[in-house]
């Protein structure tokens, strides 16, 4: 079946191939068969070849880049920026797996009682275009310094940069079948969770996708992680630093067209700061102009498809029909997927903006009396990704992180992942982590070895 995916800047449609049934046994048959080499090469000699890895991304860096943006249309500098962030990932596994998986002796009455960390085998991950590099790198650099081999579903909107991932793992060298991209339908995604040489999976996306893989994954009792959406608090107190925190705001909300799970989305602001804060702020983002993302002025992306920039829309223009005010943007801009840099003001309890994520540019203002408050309508939320604080004074930003329900709060900076933190969320944004020692050890048999 031939799939059509349209450049979200140049309306460029291109065409790719779906595999069929016999496609899929080829890459799960040699998934296996590749196996038991990859894991007798140990962790040295998997860590040579994380090494090549890094410096074929390097080394392709601009071509990639070129179809990060026609896939999905990333800033030419994010789509660099997020190629180098993968090179690092995968040079730091293989720097400190070894001691990441070092046999981890616990005393007990035995003669030796200690932990070992085995691979499992094949790991099904199924990822989204929103980060289409950097996603797939931070599950497959652990997940391959793990021992395990992987197969790759990737968004359908992204076959380009899938197709990308293996030629740099083949200009690496990775031996045939340690790592395959199945460009797949979700149907055949199903068959494939359920095929016994599938061990787990990992799946980021949406709460949507999160339900169904998860639920498959449970007939089939497999492991799985889940990264799903956020709706990350950012919340500003009254004795924040402007200056640093309106510069951080519009990074945070508008970098990838705000189309990032740890995006800062609701901005609750306690009212002594308010009026002074979202000033600066709509002044800020107003200056963000949308354009061509290969431009080096542009200062905002076009939205990856023109159904998720409607889909933003009716979010948009659901919650002023229930009162929100439109203080910046909020109209779709020229072109299919142009979406500026939007400010839905006075958001409240039973708006989209309020409750639902905004998987784009626009950010959702909440004016709340003062701290109780703020930490209140932080959790309010059925999500639980990311959130962070800004205050001068940092015991107290540890304490309001310490109150707030999400699998990562930063005080004073954005919620970013970082290789060597644990990264992922709480209630409907996931569960399971990914990068740092939690990462590499999500995928492996956490075996107990007693000797008396
Ligand atoms: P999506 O529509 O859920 O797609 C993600 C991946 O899941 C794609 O490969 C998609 O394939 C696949 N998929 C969807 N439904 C499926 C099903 N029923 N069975 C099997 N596979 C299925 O999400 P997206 O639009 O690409 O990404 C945006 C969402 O991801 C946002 O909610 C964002 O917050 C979240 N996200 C979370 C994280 C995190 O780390 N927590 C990171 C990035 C993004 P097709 O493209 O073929 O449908």
């Amino acid at each position: 079946m031939t799939v059509e995916n349209r450049d979200p800047w140049t309306g460029e449609i291109r065409r790719h191939e779906k595999i069929d049934a016999a496609g899929i046994e080829r890459a799960l048959a040699a998934a296996d068969a590749a196996f038991p080499a990859w894991v007798a090469l140990g962790v040295d000699g998997r860590g040579a070849y994380l090494r090549k890895i890094a410096a074929s991304l390097r080394a392709r860096r601009e071509s990639i880049a070129t179809l990060m943006t026609q896939d999905m249309g990333k800033l030419r500098r994010e789509a660099l920026g997020e190629i180098e962030k993968s090179a690092a990932a995968c040079e730091y596994y293989a720097d400190n797996a070894a001691r990441y998986l070092e046999d981890q002796v616990i005393p007990t009455e035995a003669a030796k009682s200690y932990v070992r960390y085995e691979p499992i085998g094949c790991v099904l991950a199924i990822m989204p275009w929103n980060f289409p590099i950097w996603q797939v790198f931070r599950f497959l650099a652990p997940g391959l310094m793990a021992g395990n081999v992987a197969v790759l579903k990737h968004a359908t909107n992204v076959p380009q940069c899938a197709d990308a991932i293996a030629d740099v793992l083949a200009e690496a060298g990775v031996p045939a079948g340690v790592f395959a991209v199945l460009h797949i339908d979700n149907e055949q995604t199903a068959k494939v969770i359920g095929d016994p040489r599938i061990k787990a999976v990992t799946l980021t996306g949406s709460e949507r996708a999160g339900r169904s893989v998860a639920a498959t994954a449970g007939q089939h009792l497999k492991k799985c992680v889940m990264e799903l959406g956020g709706s990350d608090p950012f919340v500003v107190l009254e004795d924040a630093d402007l200056d640093r925190t309106v510069t951080m705001a519009v990074l945070s909300r508008y970098g990838n067209a705000g189309q990032t799970c740890i995006a800062a989305k609701r901005f609750i602001v306690v009212e002594a700061i308010a009026d002074a804060f979202v000033e600066r702020f709509a002044a800020a983002a107003a200056r963000l102009q949308p354009g061509d993302p290969n431009a080096d002025g542009t200062g905002i992306a076009p939205m990856a498809r023109a159904d998720l920039r409607d889909e933003l829309h009716k979010q948009v223009q659901a919650s002023i029909a229930r009162g929100a005010t439109p203080l910046l943007g909020c109209t779709p801009g020229q072109g299919a997927t142009v979406y500026p840099a939007s400010i839905l003001d006075g958001v409240k309890p039973g708006m989209p903006a309020y409750h639902e994520e905004l998987f784009g540019p626009v950010a959702s203002i909440i004016r709340v009396r003062d701290e109780a408050e703020a930490i209140r309508v932080a959790n309010d939320t059925a999500f639980g990704l990311g959130a962070s604080v800004w205050t001068r004074d940092k015991a107290r930003g540890d304490q309001v992180a310490r109150q707030i329900a999400a699998g990562a709060c930063f005080v004073n900076t954005i919620v970013r992942s970082d290789v060597r933190l644990p990264f992922g969320g709480t209630k409907t944004s996931g569960f399971g982590r990914e990068l740092a020692e939690h990462g590499i050890h999500e995928f492996m048999n956490i075996k107990t070895v007693v000797v008396d």
